[in-house]
């Protein structure tokens, strides 16, 4: 049983920003302002890291994380 009063771990904040992030946790991080902070500044460091070259092992790999954090944060509503 998964306990979704749990704030997420970083590994999880990464999954989210990947869009990877199991529903259950997801309903927390929706209902967390703690949890929202902490993955907004993850997603940001990450769009960040993605527009480096040095951090891009390929430009497939940037596409891929770009897509899906345009999917899952569609103009910071969190309430989809
Ligand atoms: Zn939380």
């Amino acid at each position: 049983m998964t306990d979704i009063s749990m704030h997420l771990n970083t590994d999880e904040i990464e999954l989210w920003a990947q869009g990877l992030l199991p529903a259950a946790r997801a309903m927390h991080l929706a209902d967390c302002s703690l949890c929202r902070v902490e993955a907004e500044r993850e997603r940001k460091v990450i769009l960040q890291l993605v527009q480096l070259p040095k951090f891009a092992p390929s430009a497939g790999f940037a596409d891929r994380v770009m897509a899906q954090v345009k999917v899952h944060a569609p103009s910071g509503d969190w309430t989809a």
